[in-house]
């Protein structure tokens, strides 16, 4: 503090002078500018150490040379026009406003400058002092960030999702196009408005402020950096689906918070009509069980009247001459026989997979009774089949054995005449279910028929050429499907086909490696 003993003490003013003048030399010294003094003829006068640095010259080669050494040669002229210029009527300020200058160093080297100018009278001499900061640094760091500035621009504009970003008060500080075409307010009608008066519902307000409260005073969050699905509101009021993520931003020591908002109102609608669907789907198929099950159950009562009649009339009629008789009878019995086994196997369908428990199935062992099961047509046909170890699997046990039996039967059923069937069974590991093959090599499928043959009741022969009622590949659909698979041939006629079905995969799941032979 000043008081009155330290103006007593105060030094003499030519002390001052001196003292000041050993400061500026300092100064002048040190200074981390680049500091240049010309007199009025251009000629630089002193030079200070990082001016020497600037340039690449020492303060000898540079004292009494023409300022002009340092520019660039083709603004030279225009250099020395504006120097006169300036001391017609010199004063302190920066020169070049608005201008990029430019020096030029011993190498011949040209890098931006920022030059502030000084003047100063010493006598009558008029001199000029030039403070010179090498700018090329900065001018690439300004024209990095310009151009990250306008590929952020770019990514703002031309985003599919709508970018919307708030400050800590929860006020939009971006609103990009997607966001006005979404939300149907104009940027700037809402940049600066706060967000949860915007496009957040009213009953998800609070939550939406104690939320972020919540997170810039503790950090915890339940969910930023995620896709949420929320609700949102568009300028007309309406509510819709969105899904989002919040990323928590930080720059130049400001939070701030982005989304990537998407409308997925189709895709919700899309999502409902599809359950819808399902819904009905499932509705419909339970009805149509339901109607198969108690035709199929009435029709057995009517069909054994018929049946025990015909027998009786067989047996009436049994010395009858009319041969006629005997035939019609026999058409009769041969229709209602396989009426009934029509009937049966509709029940059969209907009844598949009711009271079912889900159970591990040893499939090795599974086909091994099948294979026991066909003796009979496997010596017969002399069919040769080879079974890879199988998995254990979790299912239901009656209808896993079915689906093997039905598949096994048909490619020895449908074998070359003439040639043993060869008959292959596997599995392979995939990364959600098991994926089942039984191939043949026998008479094949043209691909036109790939699809229909798993309808009930589609058959591509006569019972006449391969016996049975066209319902064994319907039961393995739809086997299939109980245990979330599904099941498709691929074929090549005349060469064989191979069946796949697929068999959703639990933990449970194994191999039994002692598996698997010929037979
Ligand atoms: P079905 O065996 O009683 O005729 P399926 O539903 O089992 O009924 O089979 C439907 C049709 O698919 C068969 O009639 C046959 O034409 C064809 N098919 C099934 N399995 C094979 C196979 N392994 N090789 C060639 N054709 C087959």
């Amino acid at each position: 503090m000043l008081n009155r003993s330290s103006i007593v003490a105060m030094k003499d003013p030519n002390e001052i002078l001196l003292e000041n003048e050993k400061a500026f030399k300092s100064l002048f010294e040190h200074a981390t500018i680049s500091i240049l003094v010309t007199d009025e003829n251009g000629d630089i006068i002193l030079v200070n150490p990082n001016a020497e640095k600037l340039f690449g010259y020492s303060k000898e080669e540079l004292s009494g040379q023409s300022i002009e050494i340092l520019i660039p040669e083709p603004l030279k002229d225009i250099h020395r026009q504006y120097r006169q210029q300036y001391f017609k009527a010199p004063k302190a300020r920066p020169m070049g406003l608005g201008k990029d200058l430019f020096a030029r160093d011993k190498n011949g080297r040209t890098f931006q400058v920022e030059i502030s100018l000084g003047y100063y009278k010493l006598g009558d001499k008029k001199m000029a002092v030039a403070f010179i900061t090498d700018v090329t640094e900065r001018k690439k760091a300004e024209a990095i960030l310009r151009s990250s500035e306008e590929t952020t621009r770019l990514i703002m504009n031309s985003a599919l999702d709508a970018i919307v970003c708030i400050d800590t008060e929860g006020c939009i500080t971006v609103w990009n196009p997607q966001a006005e075409k979404t939300f149907g307010w104009k940027e700037s009608e809402v940049k600066g408005s706060r967000l949860s008066e915007t496009i957040i519902p009213i009953q998800y307000r609070a939550l939406h402020e104690a939320g972020m409260k919540r997170y810039l005073s503790t950090g915890q969050h339940k969910v930023l950096n995620q896709l949420i699905e929320v609700t949102a509101l568009n300028r007309q009021g309406k509510e819709f689906p969105v899904e989002l993520t919040i990323i928590p931003m930080r720059q130049q020591d400001k939070d701030f918070f982005c989304a990537f908002i998407r409308d997925i109102t189709e895709r919700k609608e899309a999502e409902q009509r599809q359950k819808e669907y399902a819904e009905d789907l499932k509705r419909k198929n339970i009805e149509l069980e339901q109607f198969a099950y108690v035709a199929s159950h009435d029709l057995q009562e009517p069909l054994r009247t018929v049946s025990g009649f015909v027998e009786l009339l067989k047996r009436h009629y049994k010395d009858h001459t009319d041969e006629n008789v005997a035939k019609y009878i026999n058409y009769i019995t041969d229709a209602s026989d396989r009426m009934r086994r029509l009937v049966q196997d509709l029940l059969d369908y209907s009844r598949l997979g009711r009271e079912r428990i889900l159970e591990p199935i040893n499939c090795n062992q599974v086909v091994q009774e099948v294979l026991s099961d066909l003796t009979i047509a496997i010596q017969e046909s002399q069919a040769v089949i080879h079974v890879d170890p199988l998995p254990v699997i979790s299912g239901y046990a009656t209808e896993m054995k079915q689906l093997f039996q039905n598949l096994i039967s048909n490619s020895i059923k449908f074998r070359k005449p003439g040639e043993p069937a060869l008959i292959r069974i596997a599995a392979t590991p995939k990364e959600d279910h098991w994926q089942f093959m039984v191939s043949d090599n026998g008479i094949g499928i043209d691909e036109k028929y790939w699809d229909r043959i798993f309808i009930i009741f589609q058959r591509l022969h006569t019972k006449n050429e391969y016996e049975g009622t066209g319902i064994g590949l319907a039961h393995c659909k739809k086997i299939a499907e109980l245990h979330n698979g599904r099941i498709w041939v691929e074929s090549t006629p005349g060469e064989g086909s191979s069946f796949y079905f697929t068999i959703k995969k639990r933990s449970t799941d194994s191999w039994d490696k002692a598996a698997g032979g010929t037979k």
